[in-house]
């Protein structure tokens, strides 16, 4: 069906802003499987739909068409579940509290996630921290997982796998950061992986794949629509992501940050958004929950250590080391520690996600292949976050690595993130929810 002159025109017609039809959008996807459209021409068509954009009828054939590309999990023999996801960013693992949470106060968390790609983290590498957790469960070991209540797994290379090229070719053409083809790649995996509710975590700000509030806004809603359309409850919440998550960037960091949050000793950004993501998926997954009682049911599982408990459960199904979760210096810990340090007195005005996100690739805890092996024990501690006061001189961030080279190149980075000044009010960490 793919032939070279279907596809030109398919080109053309996105070229000089036309919209395409549900039909000719399946005929491309079909093209990408079957190999007949070649990566240029995959590429010209994503290039047009970066400069001309899409509409939403298109979007939605387009998430349609990916997401019956491959394999789509069936989960309504397991009643409601739930998942969460997040459009990606620098210190983000409330996949790793917000998910225990939800599952220790009554939904049933079913996820899955995909792994860490330039100055974004992924769940998938923070959770490989922790020795002996696996990842790649096979179908009859992830139903059972699921039906415990909470599984994290790996998306199976047959998962929307129309994304997965696309995903490639945008990732190395400058075409990751459009609108449409966020929501599509994002949708097509989520309806793919099967669960009823879906909480989505739109990042904005300079460590996000949207910059701005209205980009971001814009994305939250295609998705929650596309999915709603497709028989999904919907949930987006847009939030910041201008500075780092939390202290912790880089894979056992960030669980160690975890696992401290749920015991209830979490840096305050982290835990609000958390608490948040988890009181909606609980909503969503429990049929006859306001948010108001969603919000009670997920703090009540924070301060009794029922969510601290579901991660040390989960962990232990899925082959890692349990004891990790009581005694956390057990996770991999880096040879190399540097602090960065302020620049001057004042308060920390800014901290530039971006950046720190930079200084870990730089120091291997991020990968800018996706073949590439990450360092589970390397990153950035942020000892100061926004709002801070700092003396100058003061060591405002550590450095964990394994090469003293590289940690000194990303002292110096990490020292330029920090953006010094007069006080500073902390915003909330959400922005807004859709719908
Ligand atoms: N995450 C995805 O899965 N796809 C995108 O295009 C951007 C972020």
């Amino acid at each position: 069906m793919a032939d070279r002159t279907s596809v030109a025109q398919l080109i053309e017609k996105k070229k000089h802003g036309g919209a395409l039809a549900p039909e000719e959008i399946q005929t491309f996807v079909d093209g990408l499987m079957s190999g007949s459209i070649s990566d240029a021409q995959a590429v010209a068509l994503m290039m047009a739909v970066w400069f001309v954009g899409m509409t939403e009828a298109e979007t939605t054939a387009l998430t349609l068409a990916m997401a019956r590309s491959g394999e789509t999990l069936d989960l309504s023999p397991l009643g409601r579940c739930v998942d969460k996801h997040s459009s990606g960013g620098v210190g983000d693992k409330t996949t790793l509290i917000a998910a225990p949470l939800a599952a220790a106060a009554g939904a049933r968390v079913v996820k899955l996630s995909g792994r860490g790609l330039g100055h974004t983290g992924g769940t998938l590498d923070k959770l490989e921290s922790i020795r002996g957790f696996r990842t790649d469960l096979s179908a009859d070991e992830f139903r059972r997982a699921a039906a415990s209540g909470l599984v994290i797994a790996g998306q199976s290379a047959d998962l929307a796998p129309a994304d997965k090229r696309l995903y490639a070719l945008r990732d190395v053409t400058g075409t990751i950061d459009s609108i449409p083809l966020i929501a599509a790649s994002i949708m097509s995996k989520k309806l793919a992986a099967g669960a009823h509710g879906i909480v989505l975590d739109v990042k904005c700000g300079r460590g996000a794949f949207m910059p701005d509030r209205e980009g971001a806004e814009r994305l939250a809603r295609l998705m929650v629509r596309i999915g709603t359309d497709a028989g999904r409850a919907m949930a987006a919440a847009v939030t910041r992501m201008d500075a780092p998550l939390g202290r912790a960037i880089g894979n056992a960091l960030e669980v160690k940050e975890a696992i401290a949050t749920l015991r209830g000793d979490g840096p305050e950004d982290l835990t609000r958004l958390s608490v948040a993501l988890a009181a909606k998926m609980v909503e969503m997954g429990c049929e006859g929950l306001d948010a108001e009682r969603a919000t009670a049911h997920v703090r009540e599982a924070l301060a009794s250590g029922a969510g601290l408990a579901a991660l040390r459960g989960m962990v232990a199904r899925q082959g890692g080391d349990a004891r990790c979760i009581d005694d956390p210096e057990r996770l991999p810990a880096a040879p190399i520690r540097l602090s960065a340090c302020a620049k001057g007195d004042g308060f920390v005005r800014e901290i530039d996600a971006r950046c720190i996100g930079e200084a870990c690739l730089l120091v291997g805890a991020g990968r800018t292949r996706k073949e590439d092996a990450v360092d589970h024990a390397a990153g950035v501690m942020l000892l100061r976050q926004v709002g801070g006061k700092v003396s100058s001189g003061e060591p405002v961030a550590e450095i964990h690595a394994a090469d003293a080279g590289a940690a000194e190149r990303a002292v110096a980075i990490v020292a330029e993130a920090f953006v010094l000044g007069s006080a500073v009010e902390v915003g909330e960490p959400i922005l807004a929810w859709f719908p």
